[in-house]
């Protein structure tokens, strides 16, 4: 299987090639030439299979430069019961009859983003042998939380690699913002940026589009790569959990085989749901794909309208991690949708670029509305979704899923679906434990970040992650704060 760009300039490369460019020099995203297609047999007989044997099946037919061994040991080297304290990795919660929750949040950082970060640098460390390349390659982030924390965790002392986080200063909840801040690791880290995601990710996408950037790094014999969800490399790992979620429905006899399903996901770069798509596409019976949103709601309207329009303001909620103007892999949805025509899809990005706004065309719009839904939640219906969860059901929502399950309910009260459905579970609550401790007890105003997490075990008798618990004693190594205009300078001053 090949890749090429979804802005059609840069040509066929290898599933190899496109991991370790993470952005095609085009400026596009790099997309497979077509999606394999499963049977509902071959999706059966996936359901006798444990999660790992399900993801190496599913990758290899995306990587098909990969040997079967490549794959395996990559799998392996994820996906394991010392990163992840789950042994289905990704399992489903059932909440009532026909609704589940698909807990994407038990590896190290205890946020979905693990799900694709574990697996990356192993992706990338057999593409560089494949490739043959010799650079040291500089892992360069931006994050709005938990991509950056779960890179540092992947990359972490792999040899042949450095990693940058860049973070927006004061758009991170305060767990995020230590869980980077104290990263260990001999090849990691880490800058506060004075400004939201927005900003770094902009940042970050300068310095990769900067040829002063690329000379400076090659006289060091370093190459950028991104670990950012533009990469395919990240992607991949997510179709795994759906197309697996299903196999769990066969498997336990919830599902009768060619069954449709619904899949909520809360919404931010649109890479999540993204692979559900892919899913779908690759033969997964899907229902709706219903995509939640804060109330950063771009993706609302664009679903409803047709038209992508980012002049608004950006606002901060209790969902950080979805606080986002620009999705980025929405890119590929539309090269999908027009049936790979680049030109569209760089128009629209130029329009983007130049006036923060641009509407699609009638067909591709219908395409999207055939299959999506979407609407928002505000951070009071969040609060009280997971106020309500809990007495409904005992059950501890973070503010992302919140605004899935929240969202959901509007979707279910619209359209009275009863299709069966699955939520993806993006974060663990503790993560955001400051909101959730406020929506499910009384918490005094001034309480500390660390109390509350405490109060919370206590009351839910659900547990602190390892990984956030022992937050609280370590040292924080990384101070290094940046403006927008520095981000390049800073860069290169780091990696001295
Ligand atoms: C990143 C993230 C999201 C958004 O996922 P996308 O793939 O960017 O749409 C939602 N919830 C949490 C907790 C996240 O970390």
């Amino acid at each position: 299987m090949q890749y090429q760009s979804s802005r059609g300039q840069s040509g066929s490369v290898s599933a190899a090639q496109a991991i370790v460019k993470g952005i095609a020099p085009d400026g596009g995203l790099f997309l497979p030439d077509h999606i394999p297609q499963l049977t509902m047999e071959e999706i059966k007989s996936l359901a006798g299979l444990s999660y790992q044997g399900r993801a190496q099946y599913i990758m290899q037919q995306f990587l098909t430069d990969f040997s079967a061994d490549d794959v395996r040991s990559c799998v392996e080297g994820a996906y394991n019961s010392r990163n992840f304290d789950h042994d289905k990795i990704a399992p489903l919660v059932q909440l009532e009859e026909g609704l589940y929750i698909l807990e994407l949040w038990h590896g190290p950082t205890s946020a979905f983003k693990d799900m694709a970060l574990q697996i990356l640098p192993h992706f990338l460390t057999v593409s560089l042998t494949k490739t043959g390349d010799d650079n040291e390659i500089v892992i360069l982030v931006a994050t709005s939380g938990d991509t950056g924390k779960a890179a540092l965790e992947g990359f972490r002392d792999v040899p042949g690699t450095r990693i940058l986080v860049f973070f927006p200063q004061k758009g991170v909840s305060q767990v995020q913002k230590l869980q980077m801040m104290t990263q260990e690791g001999n090849n990691v880290y880490v800058a506060a940026v004075e400004g939201n995601f927005d900003d770094a990710q902009n940042g970050v996408k300068n310095i990769f589009a900067s040829d002063e950037a690329a000379n400076a790094l090659g006289q060091r014999n370093m190459k950028l790569s991104s670990a950012n969800s533009i990469n395919w490399g990240r992607l991949l790992p997510q179709i795994v959990y759906y197309i697996s979620a299903y196999a769990d429905l066969l498997a336990e006899g919830s599902l009768l085989p060619g069954q449709k399903i619904n899949i909520v996901v809360p919404t931010g770069n649109f890479g999540n749901i993204l692979a559900a798509y892919y899913a779908g596409r690759m033969g997964v019976p899907i229902n709706k794909l219903i995509c939640a949103s804060n109330a950063n709601n771009v993706l609302t309207d664009f679903i409803k309208t047709g038209i992508y329009n980012r002049n608004r303001s950006f606002e901060k909620t209790i969902s950080p991690s979805m606080d986002i103007l620009i999705s980025s892999n929405l890119e590929r949805l539309l090269y999908e949708v027009t049936n790979h025509d680049s030109e569209k899809v760089s128009g629209w990005m130029q329009e983007l670029k130049d006036q923060g706004c641009y509407s699609i065309d009638e067909a591709s719009r219908n395409m999207i509305t055939d299959l999506f839904w979407a609407d928002y939640s505000s951070d009071e219906e969040t609060i009280a979704r997971i106020s309500r969860t809990w007495q409904q059901y005992s059950y501890l929502l973070d503010t992302h899923t919140a605004v899935a399950v929240d969202v959901y309910e509007k979707y279910h009260q619209v359209t009275g679906d009863n299709t069966m459905t699955i939520i993806a579970s993006t974060a663990s609550p503790f993560k955001f434990g400051a909101s959730v401790a406020r929506a499910v007890m009384d918490m005094p105003d001034k309480a500390g970040e660390f109390e509350l997490l405490r109060k919370l075990e206590e009351k839910t008798g659900w547990e602190i992650p390892n990984g956030i618990r022992s937050l609280e004693e370590m040292v924080v190594r990384h101070n290094t704060i940046t403006n927008v205009a520095d981000m390049q300078d800073t860069m290169l001053t780091l990696l001295k």
